[in-house]
């Protein structure tokens, strides 16, 4: 008898998929009946037949197979959001827009986990491309194969900041973007499918979307960033996704790291290096202006840079500085 109630104990959380933060009337129910030691008793139990959502999503509603229903509330991630709303824009993909990069500390560290908050891989697997120059554009992430469907998890505790997709997104496709506690974000492109809006908070480990190959994209992958006030540097510096562990669980991010060139594994000196030096090699129909706009800087800069004039005709195959 005991082992029924168990296995429909059992079965309640199962059919809820949840953890009960506080004892509900459900379960008290269960309790009562357990009392009962004759073979009638399993008449008289009351079984979880549905669940139904509610606008919050950490409250579910049972529906059971005596017509009745009650509120179950699943256990909340424990998210430390002080700090966490600054500069909040549910609207735009990239937060901090204000902010230079030279305006970020030299250096800052960044708890990852503690006893309290773990990690859980986003997903698995080998790089397709790196955070790199690609084609004479930065790629601020790093791309891993996947199959459409493919569950994408939130690797951290966070809140959900941006969701979307089609025009607004461009070439990222069905895009999320989760900020955790900590102030790093982490973003999620070519999704198939996204499971969360605006605003929620999720656990690490929780599914955030699916996998797939909306946007600019050739065929099913993550592409996968994480910025620092909205800078992006090489997530391998975070997460090693061979074995999908952390790289440790304090990440100092350094200033020079906002750089396509500057890749998880140089020394700070060659990290530096490529910092100071960013070239240009000009194609057919570059002007200066174009190749300032891509680059994100202006012709003076780069007419300084290389020591020419704003008039210079440039020549196919020339390498210009442009940072
Ligand atoms: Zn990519």
């Amino acid at each position: 008898m005991k082992k029924s109630i168990v296995s429909l104990l059992v079965l309640l959380l199962a059919t809820c998929g949840v953890a009960f933060a506080q004892e509900p009337d459900s379960l008290r129910v269960w309790e009562m009946n357990e009392d009962h030691d004759d073979a009638d008793t399993t008449m008289m139990l009351v079984r979880a037949i549905d669940t139904l959502s509610t606008p919050d999503k950490y409250i579910k509603i049972v529906l059971f197979n005596d017509h009745t229903w009650d509120y179950i509330e699943m256990e909340r991630p424990d998210i430390d959001t002080t700090g966490l709303f600054e500069d909040w824009d549910i609207e735009s993909i990239h937060a901090y827009r204000d902010v230079k990069i030279s305006d970020l500390p030299e250096e800052v560290d960044l708890l990852l986990v503690d006893s309290g908050h773990h990690f859980v891989a986003p997903i698995i697997g080998r790089r397709s491309s790196t955070f790199k120059f690609r084609k004479g554009r930065p790629h601020n992430g790093i791309d891993i194969p996947l199959r459409v469907g493919d569950t994408i998890r939130s690797p951290f505790d966070g809140v959900v900041r941006y969701v979307g997709g089609g025009k607004a997104t461009g070439g990222y496709g069905n895009l999320i973007v989760v900020r955790h506690p900590n102030g790093l974000e982490t973003y999620y492109g070519h999704l198939s499918e996204r499971l969360v809006v605006e605003n929620d908070l999720v656990a690490a480990g929780e599914p955030i979307g699916l996998g797939g190959s909306t946007g600019r994209s050739t065929g099913p992958h993550l592409h996968f960033e994480t910025r620092y006030m909205g800078k992006p540097f090489d997530p391998e510096r975070v997460i090693n996704f061979d074995d999908g562990t952390l790289r440790d669980t304090m990440l100092t991010i350094k200033r020079h790291y906002f750089n396509v060139g500057s890749h998880y594994g140089m020394t700070d000196k060659q990290s530096k290096a490529v910092t100071d030096a960013v070239y240009h090699k000009v194609k057919k129909g570059d002007t200066l202006g174009a190749i300032a706009r891509k680059y994100g800087t202006t012709v003076n800069a780069i007419c300084k840079l290389n020591g020419i004039s704003s008039k210079k005709v440039l020549q196919i195959g020339q390498r210009l500085r442009v940072r």
